[in-house]
């Protein structure tokens, strides 16, 4: 697959993003999220690197280095947020208490985490999408642990678009490789050369999702894109079922269903 065109294809038909936009995209370091700023940037989109470091010792200083590197090499401002400094403690601690207090595990924590982070810096960075380097893999894993879990509600946000229609005030969060496999970023990473690492977060040890990803490594990509489109027709129907307007969160202020976000119903104790 021509991923480059793919991401073309994926911003035209979705409407994702304008040349005039101010574009901040969520850096993990990983092969994801490094390929679609390369694309985004060659494509001439006005785009910001964002980094959160989640101070895993080496795993993330290695990232970060390699961040400042590939940003410096390819013009793109780059902004690094300092987790312990964010939230006055390490991803480690945040995730072993609710662990410990609400038997909330793995990535999940992670996740919230990230995005009340992530939206928060692209609003005091003036962006107007936040872009993530989520891909079809990612997508196919979420639509069948949802099922699994029997909640299929909880991917009536998940799009190319997420939530669909942009909401007044936040950065709409957008994923241009959603429909593209894992293994396509991957050649695509390794032929451009690019210089980071392609190992898994040291921390990732959400066994439901592994296991989720271990069955779906037996199907081959064009089933994988079968399971996401499918859901993806299935979204508009679900959705006027549920229709939730985002508001403003009490205690602070960032995007929430309820009154207050997942952010601060998970850490409010901590
Ligand atoms: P993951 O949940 O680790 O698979 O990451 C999914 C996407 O979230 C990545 O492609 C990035 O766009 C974003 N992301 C993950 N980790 C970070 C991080 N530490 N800083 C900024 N963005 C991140
Ligand atoms: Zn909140």
């Amino acid at each position: 697959m021509n991923i480059e065109k793919e991401v073309a294809r994926t911003i035209a038909k979705y409407g994702l993003l304008k040349k005039s936009e101010k574009v901040v995209v969520a850096l993990s370091g990983g092969k994801d999220s490094t390929s679609v700023i390369y694309i985004l940037k060659k494509m001439g989109y006005d785009v910001y690197g964002l980094l959160i470091d989640l101070k895993l010792g080496k795993w993330s200083k290695i990232h970060n280095e390699k961040m400042i590197a590939f940003c410096g090499g390819n013009d793109i401002p780059l902004t690094i947020v300092d987790l312990k400094k964010e939230l006055g403690q390490g991803i480690c601690f945040i995730k072993a208490v609710l662990k410990k207090q609400k038997n909330l595990t793995g990535c999940t924590v992670c996740g919230i985490i990230k995005r009340w982070i992530l939206n928060k810096w692209a609003k005091k960075l003036g962006a107007d999408k936040i872009v993530t380097g989520h891909n079809l893999d990612d997508e196919a894993q979420n639509v069948l642990m949802n099922f699994l879990k029997g909640n299929v509600l909880l991917g009536v946000n998940s799009s190319p678009a997420t939530g669909g229609k942009p909401v007044r005030g936040f950065a709409q969060r957008i994923k241009p490789m959603f429909f593209i496999p894992e293994n396509d970023i991957r050649a695509y990473a390794k032929k451009k050369k690019f210089d980071i690492l392609y190992d898994k977060c040291p921390c990732s040890f959400e066994t439901y999702r592994a296991d989720t990803r271990d069955w779906l490594d037996n199907i081959s990509d064009e089933e994988k894109l079968a399971i996401v489109e499918n859901f993806q027709k299935l979204v508009p129907k679900l959705r006027k079922g549920d229709e939730k307007e985002l508001v403003t969160c009490e205690k602070c202020g960032e995007p929430a269903s309820s009154k207050l976000c997942n952010y601060c119903k998970i850490v409010c104790n901590i």
